[in-house]
């Protein structure tokens, strides 16, 4: 019988793509995947570095984990936290077998023979040549997917990880990213991510980013191109003409802006000011109507005062966010914001923080309720958690929760958003179908 590995994954779209190459790369060696943790021989939790509240909710989990380790199997630790901590972590959590960094995925088959051995074991090198080109994913059969483009980053924003956790930036080859997708439609997915750290700064050599969006937007059967997160000062006019040019392109873009004070994106070493950041926003709601914009805000970063906080209020409402991720900022060891002075006091953050929600929330609310009554094509994603709906998303990013059977997913449909929570809808399907996949 073949041995069983179960991963649990944290953290952010590119630890759903690593864990899906992990499988890849295991089930090429004779492994087979479990979906319960009982039922595995090998137990993976692939770990994300960017928030201290991650770290500590995956020590915990880890304890919950070794009561199914079994006799001869594995517990690892893999992904950004085991590159961040290393052997180290090891030495912190008794029961684990094996931590592996985001580059040391390749040699897992190798490792786990020497763990179900009994040795405990760690490979935290980088290796910048890493794409892991040679190996297919192991993905759930579904109409949207993930494909990574870019691995690791060159950028230094002062309160990152991600550089010391996943090396330098390199992309994969434009050819074998369009190769990828074209198995993915081949498999009836219709909507695929492209994922990077700065994915809009990908190159391959020869390449660029709007090389890429023409190049996979002209995969035949591929509706719909998203990709996330791209830099600021990325964007290109040849990106923002090819995202206009390419019908498959969807009118929503994640820009993360992190703050709206000059002062505090200086401290950060982000490499845009508030003023440049309004304006690749102006050119792309310029190229591309009716496009939508989320963002990713850090507050009570060292030396944010009231008046710089304020300018990320008032961004808000200049940007005119359709969502906003939001987040305290969370000391992480390494990074270099931990030597900038001015540390912002827990209350102070904590209060920032509930100012900055009620402003996203209620500019998101009152957008949302003007597009009560809108009709848009959404493709049917998933089950919902609550009762028998379905979960289906608009090219724009909104949810619309429809009353359809489970074998609607994967169809496109015609709907008119019938209400709203303020963050997601209801909608009701418009017949006939615009097309049944
Ligand atoms: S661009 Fe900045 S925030 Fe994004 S991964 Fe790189 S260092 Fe981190």
């Amino acid at each position: 019988m073949s041995r069983r590995v179960y991963i649990e994954t944290y953290g952010c779209q590119m630890n759903v793509a690593d864990s899906e190459l992990m499988l890849g790369l295991l089930c090429r060696e004779g492994y087979a995947r479990a979906d319960d943790p009982a039922d595995a021989d090998v137990l993976l939790v692939n770990t994300c570095a960017v928030r201290d509240n991650a770290e500590q909710r995956v020590i915990g989990r880890m304890g919950e984990l070794q009561r199914y380790k079994r006799k001869g199997g594995v517990l690892g630790v893999v992904g950004c936290m085991a590159q961040r901590l290393g052997p180290a972590l090891l030495a912190q959590v008794p029961r684990v077998d094996l931590v592996v960094g985001p580059d040391g995925y390749r040699n897992l088959p190798e490792l786990l023979g020497l763990a179900q051995a009994g040795d405990r074991v760690s490979d935290t090198e980088f290796r910048s040549w890493e794409h892991y080109e040679d190996v297919p994913p192991v993905r759930e059969k579904a109409p949207t997917a993930f494909v990574t483009v870019q691995r690791g980053c060159d950028y230094r924003c002062t309160f990152c990880i991600v550089p010391r956790t996943r090396g330098p930036e390199r992309s994969r080859k434009l050819a074998d990213v369009v190769r990828e997708i074209s198995g993915l439609v081949a498999q009836d997915t219709t909507e695929v991510t492209l994922l990077g750290q700065t994915v809009n700064s990908y190159h391959d050599g020869e390449h660029d980013f709007a090389d890429l969006l023409r190049a996979a937007g002209q995969v035949e059967g591929l509706r719909r191109l998203r990709f996330t997160s791209p830099y600021p000062a990325d964007f290109t006019t040849r990106v923002i003409e090819a995202m206009a040019r390419t019908p498959a392109v969807c009118e929503h873009v994640h820009l993360p802006v992190q703050s709206g004070s000059n002062a505090v994106l200086k401290r950060m070493l982000r490499r845009y000011t508030r003023e440049r950041y309004l304006e690749v926003m102006r050119e792309l709601r310029q190229a591309i109507p009716g496009i939508t914009f989320s963002t990713d805000i850090i507050v009570g970063f060292p030396g944010e005062t009231e008046a710089d906080f304020e300018q990320t209020l008032s961004l808000v409402t200049e940007a005119d966010f359709d969502d906003a991720y939001t987040f305290k900022y969370s000391v992480r060891e390494g990074t270099p914001a931990v030597r900038l002075r001015d540390h912002v006091s827990e209350d102070v953050a904590s209060s920032r923080m509930a100012r900055l929600v009620d402003a996203v929330r209620g500019n998101a609310r009152r957008k949302n309720i003007a597009r009560v009554g809108q009709i848009h094509e959404v493709l049917v994603e998933r089950p919902a958690k609550r009762g028998d709906l379905q979960l289906a998303r608009t090219r724009t990013n909104q949810l619309v929760l429809l009353d359809l059977p489970a074998s609607a997913i994967g169809e496109y449909h015609r709907v008119r958003l019938t209400g709203t929570t303020g963050s997601t809808f209801t909608g009701s399907v418009l017949l006939p179908a615009l097309a049944v996949l």
